[in-house]
Formats: C-alpha cells, sequence, structure tokens
C-alpha cells in the first residue's frame, strides 16, 4: 500500500485488511475490503484536495441540454415521489435538505412539486450561484450549519459518499436531523455491476481527474452494512444502467454496438443487482 495514501482503512468501517485488486489505476490498484468488499483508491491526500478543487470551478456543472436536463428532472421527480410515498405525506408537509446540493437542480425541482426544499453545498460559488437563482441553499458542510435535530422529514444525499473518507460521520449527523421514521435517499456507484466486470479500470467513475475526490467505491453489501453501523434500517437498495465503454473509448460503431447490448442487459441488472447506479432508500427508525 503507498505509505502516503489518505484513505487507509474500511470506509465503511471493518477491521478487515485491505489488499490489491486488479483494477489499476494512475494511483496504484484500488484495495479492497476483506470484510465487505468496498474498494478504495491509493491516491495521496494532496492530489485527492487538488482534484476537489473542481467542483468550485465557476463553470462547473452548468445546466446541460435541454434532453439531458429533462431526464434529469425525471429522475428527481420519481425519487422525490418514492420519499414523499414512504413518509405518506404530501410535498408541502415533507421539509427536504439535499446535501451536497450544487447549483440546486434537485432542490429546484422539489420545490417545483411543493416540498419544503433546501441544499448544502461547500462550494462556495457555486452555492452563492444556487442563492442566486431564488434556493434556499447554505454555503459549507452539513454539520456545519448546526441544525437543531430532528429537523428534516428526508435527506438526500447524491454522489457524495464516494468522496468521504469517513462517511459514517456524516451519516451519523444526516441520522439525527431526521425525525423518527424519516427517510435517506443516497446514490453512489457500484462496483459489483457488470459494467465493472466488462470495464474495470477503463469505467470513468474510477478516474479521480474527472471525477474530483472518488476514492471510495461501495457494493450493495458494504452500502447495507454502513447504513446499519449508522443506525439505519434499509428500506430498499436498488441498482440500474450497464455500459461497456466510455464515449470516445472506442470507433463509434463499436460504441453503439455496445450501448444497444448495454440497453438489453438494463432490465436484468436491475433485477440481479448488477447496474452500476447504486441507490439506497433508508429510515431512521421509528421508536428512535
Ligand atoms: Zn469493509
Amino acid at each position: 500500500m503507498n505509505p502516503q495514501a489518505f484513505v487507509t482503512a474500511c470506509p465503511v468501517g471493518c477491521e478487515a485488511p485491505l489488499s490489491a485488486t486488479g483494477i489499476v489505476l494512475p494511483e496504484g490498484p484500488l484495495l479492497r475490503c476483506a470484510d465487505c468488499g468496498q474498494l478504495v483508491s491509493q491516491v495521496t491526500a494532496a492530489r485527492y484536495w487538488e482534484t476537489m478543487k473542481q467542483f468550485d470551478q465557476p463553470g462547473y456543472n452548468q445546466p446541460g441540454a435541454p434532453s439531458q436536463r429533462e431526464r434529469g428532472s425525471r429522475v428527481a421527480r420519481r425519487r422525490l415521489n418514492a420519499i414523499a410515498a414512504l413518509l405518506g405525506r404530501r410535498p408541502q408537509d415533507v421539509r427536504l435538505i439535499d446535501v451536497g446540493c450544487s447549483r440546486g437542480h434537485f432542490v429546484r425541482t422539489a420545490a417545483d412539486l411543493g416540498f419544503r426544499a433546501e441544499g448544502v453545498e461547500p462550494a462556495p460559488h457555486i452555492a452563492a450561484a444556487a442563492r442566486a437563482a431564488g434556493l434556499n441553499v447554505y454555503t459549507g458542510l452539513l454539520e456545519e450549519q448546526r441544525f437543531p435535530e430532528r429537523s428534516f422529514d428526508a435527506v438526500t444525499l447524491f454522489e457524495v459518499i464516494e468522496h468521504l473518507r469517513e462517511p459514517r460521520k456524516l451519516l451519523a449527523e444526516c441520522r439525527r436531523l431526521l425525525r423518527p421514521g424519516g427517510v435517506l435517499l443516497l446514490s453512489t456507484g457500484n462496483i459489483a455491476s457488470w459494467t465493472v466486470a466488462a470495464m474495470g479500470p477503463r469505467w470513468d467513475y474510477f478516474d479521480i481527474a474527472r471525477d474530483g475526490g472518488h476514492i471510495s467505491f461501495f457494493n450493495p453489501q458494504s452500502l447495507g452494512r454502513l447504513a446499519a453501523a449508522c443506525g439505519f434500517a434499509v428500506v430498499r437498495i436498488q441498482t440500474a444502467r450497464v455500459k461497456f465503454h466510455e464515449r470516445g473509448e472506442v470507433p463509434a460503431g463499436r460504441y453503439t454496438l455496445g450501448k444497444i447490448a448495454a440497453e438489453l442487459l438494463n432490465y436484468p441488472a436491475r433485477l440481479l443487482g448488477r447496474g452500476h447506479d447504486l441507490r439506497a432508500y433508508l429510515r431512521r427508525p421509528v421508536n428512535t
């Protein structure tokens, strides 16, 4: 193991050793926890913080093409409807906070549906841009906001936990802020996916130069174990989507064929937990 590695233990909290895998990145092979199968990067702290700077670049995460924006809103509406259904409440009776909300696309969709929606974002320029667009977004880390306990009915964490060396701290804060029975929805990548089986180190998600700060990679079991360690009940864990090539990596014809094959595999992947998008609906147990 790189003696200067930023991550030196399983982020889920296992005490098992980490050993090298065949997934070799520029930072060295990813390491696997012998207990839960979590993979971690060997990136140094200096390089980790350098790649995290991309989130505060003025042009970061600008709205994409209309079709992309529409897809994003559709996914967000589906997730919001699922949260309201789990809570058994109308949107206007749900106070929700999106952690790591970036420019606030999800907060905007939630507010449009009638949720009492807020966001928190550590990158100051991006948080300011979200506020300038009329959203209720705070600057900083969730822990820094000092919300009273049981402030929220729902907390969302999209593509956040793969950046954290110690995700248990953030999940503990989410649990404190949720009222009993409240819902935490989180998403991350799935290393038990067919995408990883087919692509290995070529999967963009492992590329810290592209996805700044990606250091910790989950599978459904390790995510369930993290949830339980932090006092959450698992409502459901789902996966979706498969791919075999990144765009531009192979000739256009081969890329298209791979995309068609991946489309055909989407449904079985979802059924078998082998998609590369991993999502968990968790709940703070009622009598806690
Ligand atoms: Zn582990």
